[in-house]
């Protein structure tokens, strides 16, 4: 089958890989606007499920990914650095640069063509291919293109965020609310390369980003304002803006779905098809997914049009329960002053029921996380939890990959942060 890719993200890199692992005589190439090495954003979290699918459907990439991330224990909610509350519990991140490194690698070693520094500006030169695979992320201009047969929906998030690194090493998942004179703002951060960086997404109500003036300040102002606002949890330390040369910039989250994930021949696949706020951080994830579930039903069905129809029935019915979760934690975020007004633990409560009813008992459970020698007891059985885990899906004894072995179905529900 001849296949063109167009955006080598991690959506796009995964699905070609992924055909590859099915059928090597498949002819496909990826096309990506960037260099290799240069992307938006920094680090990812993601969670053992994410590993499990990886050394299930590519042994090779899986280590390579898990060698280049970094595991985080436990979360630390500070209000106003004076007050903190904990949650139990492990992830993982790697940056997204190591991501794309890994993945670009691994496609090309499987004989995948990846064209980086290239951007296509509409579908016209691919008149003779067999599929059309638009994985060109969240402003996806394939789907823009035909976004009537595809019925998008584009929904902006009223809070403004923007995606920064840091020197600041966190070894846990950490969120820092401040209160300033315009109103709260607050971080969510996590190491993205071990000992060196991490990600630190500021975000904000609109009224404070205007407040504060964000709206009219050059990347160097902002910068400084936030580094004086988030001194104390920063210990100091600076935030990074650039990445690939270009300053980073505030956004308000746009939220995209579609009613049909493909037509003729052409089909969405990750942030071109969907979004999820980065509130529960599953977006590289569940394209990660959509590019196995793809490679998948294009193995098993003869017709190509059979498989599209599969896939788009399959996964957008996986999707809509997750958006609905994503969306949810996103409106929780633009109205969290609402409950900044409680002391840590109990805010931290409040933001871990956004998903829904806590049951009494985790309330309790809760209460007893933020004992220090309770974490520590946590701690030691997450580690047994997670040796076994990697024991599990191969990852202490690395096995030579195998030709051919189509995963298992994959659960849809995300962990959420
Ligand atoms: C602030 C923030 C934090 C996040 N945190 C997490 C997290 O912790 N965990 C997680 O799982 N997810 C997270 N996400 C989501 C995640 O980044 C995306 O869901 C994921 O990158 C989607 O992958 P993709 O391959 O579909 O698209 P992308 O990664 O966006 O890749 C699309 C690619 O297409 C290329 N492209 C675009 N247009 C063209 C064109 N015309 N021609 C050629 N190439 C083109 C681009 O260069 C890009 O490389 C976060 C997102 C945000 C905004």
């Amino acid at each position: 089958m001849k296949i063109v890719c167009i955006g080598g993200g991690p959506g796009g890199l995964y699905f070609a890989i992924s055909m590859k692992r099915r059928d090597p005589a498949h002819d496909i190439t990826v096309i990506d606007h960037h260099p290799l090495g240069s992307t938006y954003g920094w680090g990812v979290v993601y969670w053992d499920d994410l590993l499990d699918i990886l050394y299930r459907n590519d042994p090779d990439s899986a280590h390579a990914v898990r060698t280049r991330s970094v595991l985080w224990q436990e979360q630390a909610i500070h209000l106003r650095d004076s007050d903190t509350a904990y949650f139990g519990g492990y992830g993982f991140s790697m940056g997204r640069a190591a991501l794309l490194e890994v993945l670009s690698r691994r496609a090309s070693d499987l004989g995948v063509d990846v064209q980086h520094g290239r951007e296509v500006l509409d579908l016209s030169d691919f008149g003779d291919v067999d599929l059309i695979v638009a994985a060109d992320g969240a402003n996806s201009r394939v789907r823009q293109r035909d976004s009537h047969r595809f019925g998008t929906s584009v929904t902006l998030g009223e809070n403004r965020y923007i995606w920064l690194g840091t020197d600041k090493v966190f070894t846990r998942f950490t969120f820092a609310f401040e209160h300033t004179s315009a109103g709260w703002i607050w971080f969510h951060a996590y190491p993205s390369v071990a000992e060196t960086i991490s990600t630190c997404i500021v975000e904000c109500q609109p009224r404070t980003w205007c407040g504060l003036g964000f709206d009219s300040q050059d990347n160097r102002g902002n910068l400084r304002v936030l580094e004086e606002i988030f001194a104390r949890p920063l210990d100091g330390h600076s935030l990074i803006s650039s990445t690939r040369g270009e300053f980073a910039r505030w956004n308000r989250f746009p939220e995209v779905t579609n009613t049909s994930w493909y037509h003729d021949n052409v089909v969405l696949l990750g942030d071109a098809a969907h979004t999820t706020h980065f509130t529960i951080g599953s977006g590289t994830r569940l394209a990660i997914v959509d590019a196995v579930v793809l490679a998948q039903v294009l193995y098993e069905h003869a017709e190509i049009a059979d498989a599209l129809d599969d896939y788009d029935a399959q996964r957008r019915a996986a999707l809509r329960p997750i958006q609905a979760c994503a969306r949810t934690s996103m409106a929780w975020f633009e109205h969290a002053d609402r409950y900044l007004d409680r002391s840590a633990v109990q805010f931290a409560y409040a933001m871990a029921a956004r998903h829904g009813m806590q049951m009494p008992w985790q309330y309790q459970q809760h209460l007893l996380t933020q004992v220090p020698p309770v974490r520590k007891v946590r701690r030691a059985i997450d580690s047994a939890h997670r040796w076994w885990r990697a024991a599990r899906r191969g990852e202490r004894a690395m096995a030579p990959p195998s030709p051919l072995r189509p995963p298992a179905p994959i659960r849809s529900d995300p962990p959420i942060r």
